[in-house]
């Protein structure tokens, strides 16, 4: 038979085969909800027909200002379902920022958590497309007046609208959401999913060598629905009828533990900022994992030290996983092969530490500065280039131009590749900071610093952190004669960047290396500043 990857197709068979599997989310008002696969479908025909009544037409962008939770999900195939284009707006973005790309993705309606109310009234009456604006609760959380205009509640159209919906057929190579990343130079530039590359995305994720699901699992993706769609963990739990469980905004430590042992979890995502506070909050309270088998661990290199951790001290599997909202984002998880058991624990520890193989699709290479391919030895380095039916070929709206290599997409990552096909991040070529798992972008820090009267020339790098895995480190030349302290630079940021985005140390040089053609060699610096220590806050 013919017939379309269609993302709808998911949820219609959770709800036939799995109706009675459960979605618990904590909420942003505070409690815990339940609800039930049957629900979320009745609900999320419910909310298509409120998008059709709204005007929304097939590829109109619908965006979301949203936690984890089980009315993001509704939203997740209300809109791709019927044929829109779901945006997860980044709430952690500065408002400018939130403007710049809402804008640039004509959003048409969004949709928000009662949280970022004060971040939709500040960028509300800035925004060029959205007409209409839908807080995510119910009338007794609505604000007495807001500064939104027409604001609607959430609860109020679900329960007005009719649950009768068919969900519409058409070609599977149709839109179906859209993620912002800042994570290349440049304006943040809009990665588009589609219905095909979506559900094939979903069905290697879900493979027991990669994110291994199944309808015996509980998982709780920490992993936010605005990070590349939580990894595919909703698309993958609905396809194969598991638990699900959402923890709103509530990521220390403990409220994750406490809701890890109250819904029974097995498995978890996320990156391993979180997975710190967790491991800090347990073992300062001598806790342990009681249902917990297995945590995946990506977005950042997982150190070593995590992984015994929760492998020796908690009996929590580790799988250390590798992608990036460009490819879905998943490209490589590493799971060991049979004849990796034989080894002792300090080298499977080593190879655990790599990012691991690549899942069915995805197909890797590395190549050296000239283009050249580079053997699979696990010690020659170079840039790490992919493809795929889940990979990008271009930027939405083409912006950036024409991304690929030979039909290969560039990573940005430098890696090795050993015999046995598993790949180890080694540096990064693009100059992009990750902080905690979220993108801080180098050049935007440094026009700040370039725009102070004292400043000669600005480079900005990513400093190892102990939480935040990278902080920003910036590197000042002082104009000739000039006078400018730490401190007064590091001020110098107020208000023009996102406040989590200073640079937490700042460390004056003579000069700073360039390269034949000026560019500055933040390889260079790298190497230089890897070991600086950050001072502590
Ligand atoms: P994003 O698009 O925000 O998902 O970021 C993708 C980038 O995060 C990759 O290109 C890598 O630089 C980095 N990254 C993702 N996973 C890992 C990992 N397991 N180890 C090291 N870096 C990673």
């Amino acid at each position: 038979m013919q017939q379309q990857l269609l993302i709808s197709s998911l949820l219609i068979h959770a709800e036939r085969h799995h109706g009675e599997q459960e979605v618990v989310s904590r909420r942003v008002e505070g409690d815990v909800h339940r609800s039930t696969y049957r629900e979320l479908a009745v609900r999320s025909r419910r909310m298509a027909n409120v998008l059709a009544a709204r005007g929304i037409a097939p590829g109109d962008r619908v965006a979301t200002l949203a936690w984890n939770g089980y009315r993001h999900m509704e939203l997740y195939y209300a809109a791709s379902g019927s044929g829109a284009v779901l945006h997860t707006l980044n709430p952690r973005l500065h408002p400018d920022q939130v403007v710049w790309i809402a804008d640039h993705a004509e959003d048409q309606i969004l949709f928000f958590d009662l949280t970022f109310l004060p971040l939709v009234e500040a960028v509300a009456s800035r925004v060029k497309t959205i007409k209409t604006f839908v807080l995510m609760t119910d009338r007794a959380h609505m604000p007495a007046a807001s500064k939104v205009p027409d604001l609607l509640c959430y609860e109020e159209l679900v329960a007005d609208a009719s649950d009768n919906f068919d969900w519409p057929q058409f070609d599977e190579n149709t839109a179906s959401s859209l993620c912002y990343t800042s994570g290349t130079t440049g304006h943040p530039k809009g990665v588009l999913y589609s219905h095909r590359s979506t559900m094939l995305h979903t069905y290697a994720a879900a493979l027991p060598d990669a994110l291994n699901c199944s309808a015996r699992d509980t998982i709780l993706p920490v992993v936010p629905m605005f990070h590349v769609n939580a990894w595919g963990l909703p698309y993958a739990a609905c396809m194969v009828g598991a638990k699900l469980v959402f923890p709103g905004p509530f990521l220390d430590g403990k409220s994750l533990h406490d809701l890890f042992e109250s819904e029974a979890v097995t498995v978890s995502a996320g990156v391993p900022t979180v997975w710190q506070g967790l491991l800090a909050h347990v073992e300062s309270n001598d806790l342990k994992f009681s249902t917990m088998r297995r945590t995946i661990i990506g977005g950042s290199a997982c150190p070593p030290a995590m992984m015994r951790a929760f492998q020796q001290r908690y009996d929590v599997q580790v799988l250390h996983a590798w992608g990036m909202t460009e490819i879905s984002p998943l490209g490589t998880a590493c799971t060991l092969k049979p004849k990796h058991h034989l080894l002792d624990e300090d080298e499977r520890m080593a190879l655990q530490a790599k990012q691991g193989r690549a899942v069915f699709g995805v197909d890797l290479k590395i190549v050296s500065e000239d283009g050249r391919e580079l053997p699979r030895d696990g010690k020659a380095s170079g840039e790490l280039l992919v493809r795929g039916p889940w990979v990008i070929a271009k930027y939405f709206k083409g912006e950036g131009g024409n991304p690929l290599v030979d039909s290969w997409f560039p990573t940005g990552d430098v890696s090795t590749i050993d015999a046995d096909g598993f790949m180890q991040i080694t540096d990064r070529s693009k100059d992009v900071i990750k902080s905690g798992g979220e993108w801080i972008g180098s050049i935007d820090l440094e026009n700040v610093a370039m725009a102070h009267p004292a400043v000669a020339m600005a480079a900005c790098i990513g400093a190892k952190h102990p939480k935040w895995d990278e902080r920003p480190l910036l590197l000042v030349v002082k104009k000739p004669g000039a006078a400018v302290t730490r401190n007064e630079l590091i001020e110098f940021y107020d208000g023009k960047i996102a406040k989590w985005w200073t640079p937490d140390d700042v460390v004056f040089l003579d000069a700073i290396p360039l390269g034949a053609t000026g560019k500055m060699q933040k390889n260079k610096l790298r190497e230089q500043f890897a070991d600086h220590e950050l001072p502590t806050a």
